[in-house]
């Protein structure tokens, strides 16, 4: 079907319109990069209420599905990723797709569900109504991961795993609003418990190609280490199928019209490679003023507030760290548990320590900006995009070695790694960051290697381009 570099990029988020991680960075940008080099992908995400307050974007038409036993009107709206002629489409439905803060796991499944079944259903509207038919569509993530199995081999998907311990699981119920049948859906069959369902895993199953956004973290992920049933399903999904559908592993890229110290609207002083060390200067002065801290070395975090993020080892070692006579400024929100005992922290040390717990595209800008280390303690990472955003201002990582961490620091070269998990080894490497920065000749060369290192998606959307040309290829 179509062009066979028509590609439908599918998310549950694209920066700016609705972001809160690095998903949302990806779905707009890996697109502007694909379009510079030859492959036409457009972007669909669902219409929350959010972003119709906020954007207001043009209506274009709509179709209808049919969910369990209504049917439900689908309106399609349409505007531009930001300085581009791409098209971002946005279903909008107001009973299922409203809302991203739906309570409530089987909530969420039925809403993603939902969202899928519209996808398809547009995948087709589109070719019908604007000309335009997707030869592969790009799903992202379990919110997107029925898509393969609605589609039934009608057109190729890549089913791109960002984060593989968000699965998408809950009731089979799910299924009868679908009009699935329960031997349908394959990855019943295969071993994972049998009384819920797994989105990922339904997508792992009928997706024509799999990736994740590391070589590393593909790496982890098709290892049967653990004894996650979709980690040794994976495995199995290998092995049977042979070394041609493998687990592609693409480093993500960043965006440079966004993430670019030279131009970012977001700081207070903009610099560049020849600039960096004044403009980090008056960044932090202006920052830390801010936050009425001292003018001192400041080290950062910045992120989900999740288990996954490894708060907890920061929080073992604060003391510690504090001790160092340096600040630590912290921006984040998640788990109510991991805010609570980060904002106990930062009381314990007023002079020392402040935390934001929101999510501010603006306050990311400044810290990144304004800091001159990030701490990224995570106990895994798939890719990881702040290390590369904050090298690229100019900030070193401090990061645990795994994953995309460990695919874009060079410990010692453009910033430190350290064993994850581990507390102490954290301290070790932040002691050794307080030696570098007392060094100013050394702590210079580092920061010149880790603003000069090419994070662009120029290499990556080339390397997503075989992977689709492949893909359609191997249909
Ligand atoms: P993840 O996808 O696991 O959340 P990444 O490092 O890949 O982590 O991407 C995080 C993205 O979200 C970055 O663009 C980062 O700047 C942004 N981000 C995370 N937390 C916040 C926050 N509290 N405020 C603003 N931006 C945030």
């Amino acid at each position: 079907m179509g062009n066979p570099l028509n590609v439908l990029v599918v998310g549950y988020e694209a920066s700016p319109f609705y972001k809160r991680g690095g998903l949302g960075d990806v779905v707009s940008s890996l697109p502007k990069a694909l379009y510079t080099v030859g492959v036409d992908a457009r972007v669909v995400i669902p219409y929350y209420n959010s972003i119709e307050s906020e954007y207001k974007e043009k209506r274009i038409g709509e179709f209808s599905v049919v969910f369990g036993s209504k049917i439900e009107i689908v309106t399609v709206y349409s505007s531009f990723l930001a300085k581009t002629k791409i098209p971002i489409y946005f279903l909008q439905n107001k009973k299922h797709l409203a809302s991203i803060n739906l309570r409530g796991r089987n909530k969420k499944i039925d809403q993603f569900a939902f969202f899928d079944l519209c996808v398809v259903e547009f995948a087709f509207w589109l070719d019908e109504h604007k000309k335009w038919c997707p030869s592969l569509i790009h799903c992202n993530d379990w919110q997107t991961a029925l898509i393969p199995l609605l589609m039934q081999k009608r057109i190729p998907t890549l089913l791109t795993i960002h984060n593989l311990n968000y699965q998408g699981k809950g009731s089979l119920k799910v299924l009868d609003l679908l009009h699935i049948k329960d031997k349908d859906a394959k990855e019943l069959r295969r071993g994972i418990p049998a009384t819920e369902i797994n989105l990922l895993g339904e997508g792992i199953i009928h997706t024509t190609q799999v990736s994740t956004v590391s070589p590393s973290y593909a790496q982890e992920i098709t290892s049967d280490y653990d004894n996650d049933p979709i980690h040794n399903f994976i495995v199995r999904r290998e092995k049977e199928r042979g070394k041609k559908d493998q687990v592609w592993g693409i480093l993500n890229g960043i965006d440079y019209d966004i993430w670019n110290p030279k131009i970012d609207e977001k700081i207070a002083f903009k610099y560049d490679e020849a600039t960096w060390e004044i403009g980090k200067k008056e960044n932090k002065k202006d920052l830390l003023k801010q936050f009425s801290l001292e003018n001192r070395l400041t080290f950062c975090f910045v992120g989900r507030m999740a288990t996954q993020k490894g708060l907890d080892l920061l929080l073992e070692t604060v003391d510690d760290i504090v001790s160092q006579n340096v600040n630590i400024i912290i921006l984040g929100s998640g788990l109510k548990s991991i805010e609570k005992s980060i904002s106990r922290a930062a009381k314990k040390y007023p002079l020392h320590m402040r935390v934001k717990l929101t999510y501010s595209e603006e306050l990311a800008h400044q810290f990144y900006a304004a800091s001159d280390f990030i701490l990224i303690p995570s106990r895994y990472e798939p890719c990881g995009l702040i290390q590369m955003i904050a090298m690229r201002y100019g900030t070193l990582p401090i990061a645990s070695v795994t994953g995309g961490l460990k695919d874009s620091i060079k410990d010692g070269y453009n910033g430190f790694l350290f064993k994850n998990g581990s507390a102490s080894e954290l301290l070790h490497a932040i002691k050794k960051a307080v030696e570098l920065y007392n060094k100013p000749q050394e702590y210079r060369v580092m920061v010149k290697r880790a603003i000069e290192k090419d994070f662009s998606w120029e290499t990556s959307s080339l390397l997503y381009k075989k992977l689709y040309i492949d893909t359609i290829n191997s249909y």
